[in-house]
């Protein structure tokens, strides 16, 4: 009998193991973890993957693997597939897919924590008069919602229900409660369907009625919506009450949103809705947070998981329903390592649990759209905003031959004046963080570039220091330029952090706050600024991006977008997608139904297509445009691309291989499709856009084809000869199936 595992190596080839003594072999199956010895007294956690009677190496060469760690698989079979399927697609390692598949408690080798911790009253608990607790209300609350669930309820629960341990431990310390270890398969129904619901839900516009009706019929089958709902439009009021109508079977709902922490309010509706616990799964937990939520949706206590890209993995007892929501988000797409779309294997997934997915955004991605007309997905359109309010209405201001003041020009400045005097809140957006983004020499020009990237350094003035965006590398902000050592250093151009304080000195008496990654590091900060925000009072908000993504703010009337053109000229085909996308996303925060919202766009390129077919047209015909312009291009969602990159420290190791890697996908085209050898294009080895990053020179090839299957037959065939490659020792490559951003 021969165990073919997988390992957490940068190898997609399967190893292949004996079992271990004293084993049944019956009890072994895939999807189950092992201890597998490899080079030296080295163990790793690898994956059995399949069994059979043959090995190709000799059997006296074949080790012996250590120990089962589970006595079932891991993974139920429909995720186990989906599992497999991306190690071929994205020509990635299994073992390390595997890997990402777990919480960090698992991927080391300790025990799938299948009991979850919780409480129940005891009997002098049950028997203790409430009058004894008079002095805390919240353990009158704990004990009493202990009462009416005499069998126990899970900590998460009780959390949700605005308890904390300290309450829990006062009442266990009186010895009124207990604590209990909550089994699998023990099934406390903690809310019965009929009492699900902790307000009311909104009785639904024509349009919101028609697409839930239309995605609950496609329960227990694969159908793909596109939910394509203008900001406001009740996108989230949709997914709400589909989720409240698969209660009744116990259905679970995987929510993927792009990043949990930048969007407390939306988290807070769904708590504010539902009487269950709402499980959250992002980077900010600890270890043992994500473990946790990850038993109780493959138990099937969580009901509802609000996840980020990884959360694509979260095995479900009852799976009834995937929601990617803002699925036009970069975010979902994984950057580095196992480098997946969320989005897409959510799809695959979706497919093969049989499920309906929603793929929700007011402004979805070329490819998604591409698939609506191929009649792929269903197409629902919400294109009236929820509630009476109108869609915001967007000006361009010509910026040429204009005397600007901190970047603003006084027809802006003054709109954003009247806006404040009105008492309302204005919203300025530029997508540049930092307070100036190069430093020069007025002497001799010199401007500080990063020592290891081909990048300037970025000025960040509060904290005197210049700092790299690209490697994180900073220094001290000097005094004088390090090359003709005279003291006349400026600040050329401006970012967030300069606009503040420009904002500040043109508007004294109004509060300026900043959304940035360099004041926003923790969520706290972010739910302190939300709740300003909310109070209503005028104000000025400045940010980069962080201000577009899904944040509610009904006293904004008016955006101004600083500079609308970064974007139009750049090398990458999706610039204009993603600027489009920005600007929309940006003036969709604005207005409500007494305030219309105004989007104020400075630009020096007014009359440029983009910006001219977006704003007098909207958002979907300049999606018809660019899928135009993307098919007599043979661009993506008409091509497919997969891009190799390689850095090494030094440039000929990675050209070398390059080179390699490119003669050798010609010959493969050679014997693959005879007829036609230029199925699939490869250009390079050409450098990176960063051409340096980090220390390392980056080039890469680019493979493109009109046809997947075959792009993917190729990359079949090549990888293996990639991975044996003995230079690789020397650099770093990576593959990266369906790039997004081509550097
Ligand atoms: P989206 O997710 O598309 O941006 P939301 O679901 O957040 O839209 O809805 C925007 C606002 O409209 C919210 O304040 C929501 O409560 C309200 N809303 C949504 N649907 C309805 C409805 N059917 N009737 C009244 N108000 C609604
Ligand atoms: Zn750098």
């Amino acid at each position: 009998m021969i165990l073919h595992c997988a390992i957490p190596i940068p190898q997609q080839r399967l190893f292949d193991y004996l079992p271990p003594y004293g084993v049944k072999p019956e009890l072994l199956q895939p999807g189950m973890r092992l201890k597998l010895p490899v080079g030296g007294k080295r163990v790793v956690i690898g994956f059995l993957i399949r069994i059979s009677d043959h090995s190709e190496w000799p059997k006296d060469q074949l080790k012996r693997a250590l120990q089962v760690l589970d006595d079932q698989p891991l993974w139920q079979p429909a995720l186990w597939q989906t599992l497999l399927w991306a190690s071929q697609y994205y020509h990635h390692s299994l073992g390390d897919v595997l890997h990402s598949a777990l919480p960090l408690k698992l991927r080391k080798g300790g025990d799938e924590p299948l009991e979850t911790s919780g409480y129940r009253a005891t009997n002098l608990g049950f028997s203790c008069d409430a009058k004894l607790l008079s002095r805390s209300a919240r353990q009158q609350k704990a004990l009493a919602l202990l009462k009416e669930h005499p069998q126990g309820l899970t900590l998460a629960f009780l959390k949700s229900a605005g308890l904390d341990t300290q309450v829990l431990r006062q009442l266990q310390q009186k010895e009124l409660i207990e604590e209990i270890a909550i089994a699998r398969f023990n099934g406390i129904d903690e809310a019965a369907p009929q009492q699900t619901l902790r307000e009311a839900h909104l009785s639904l516009s024509p349009q919101q009625a028609n697409a839930c009706e239309k995605i609950l019929a496609a329960r227990g089958q694969f159908h793909c919506f596109c939910l394509d709902g203008i900001t406001g439009s009740g996108k989230t009021e949709v997914y709400l009450q589909l989720i409240e109508a698969l209660q009744i079977d116990h259905w679970q709902t995987l929510v993927l949103v792009p990043e949990i922490t930048l969007t407390p309010q939306t988290i807070r509706r769904f708590k504010a809705r539902f009487r269950f616990p709402i499980a959250l799964f992002h980077s900010e937990l600890s270890d043992n947070e994500k473990a946790d939520t990850w038993t109780q949706a493959k138990l099937g206590h969580a009901r509802v998981i609000i996840g980020t890209r990884s959360s694509v993995f979260m095995p479900l007892k009852n799976p009834g329903l995937i929601i990617i929501d803002e699925e036009h988000d970069g975010a979902f797409k994984q950057q580095d390592g196992f480098q997946y779309s969320a989005r897409d294997l959510a799809l695959m997934r979706a497919h093969k649990e049989q499920l309906p997915i929603i793929l929700g955004s007011a402004t979805p991605s070329l490819e998604t759209l591409h698939n609506c007309q191929l009649g792929k997905y269903t197409h629902l359109i919400l294109d009236q905003r929820a509630g009476g309010s109108q869609q915001s209405r967007y000006k361009v201001i010509d910026t040429r031959n204009q005397k600007l003041q901190f970047g603003l020009s006084d027809t802006v400045i003054n709109k954003i004046r009247e806006t404040l005097k009105a008492q309302q809140q204005v919203m300025v957006f530029l997508n540049r963080r930092g307070y100036a983004p190069m430093l020069m020499c007025h002497h001799c020009g010199y401007h500080l570039p990063c020592p290891h990237c081909d990048a300037k350094l970025t000025v960040h003035k509060k904290q005197q220091q210049l700092r790299c965006h690209h490697c994180g590398y900073q220094e001290p902000l000097p005094s004088k330029c390090p090359q003709c050592q005279h003291e006349d250093l400026q600040y050329m151009g401006q970012g967030t952090e300069k606009l503040e304080t420009h904002l500040q000195a043109l508007f004294p008496g109004f509060d300026v706050l900043r959304f940035d990654r360099d004041v926003l590091r923790h969520k706290q900060q972010l739910e302190q600024q939300l709740m300003r925000i909310e109070q209503g009072q005028p104000l000025l908000l400045v940010g980069t991006q962080m201000l577009s993504k899904g944040h509610h703010f009904p006293k904004v009337t008016l955006v101004v977008i600083v500079d609308a053109d970064a974007g139009l000229f750049s090398l990458d085909f999706r610039a204009s997608e993603h600027l489009a996308q920005l600007i929309t996303q940006v003036g969709g925060r604005a207005g409500r139904a007494d305030l219309p919202g105004e989007v104020w766009l400075q630009s020096r390129q007014p009359q440029h297509p983009v910006l001219m077919t977006l704003l007098q047209k909207g958002y979907p015909a300049f999606a018809q445009m660019t899928l135009l312009e993307r098919q007599s291009a043979a661009l993506p969602p008409y091509s497919y691309l997969a891009l190799l990159r390689a850095e090494a420290v030094q440039d000929e190791p990675v050209l070398e291989f390059l080179n390699q890697a490119m003669m050798q996908a010609k010959n493969l085209q050679q014997t693959l499709f005879p007829t036609a050898p230029h199925t699939v294009s490869a250009q390079g080895p050409v450098p990176a856009p960063m051409a340096r990053r980090a220390g390392y020179k980056r080039y890469q090839v680019l493979f493109q084809s009109q046809h997947r299957s075959a792009l993917h037959k190729l990359l079949d065939q090549l990888t293996p000869h990639l991975e044996s490659d003995p230079r690789h020792r020397k650099l770093r490559w990576s593959l990266d199936v369906d790039p997004i951003e081509l550097y």
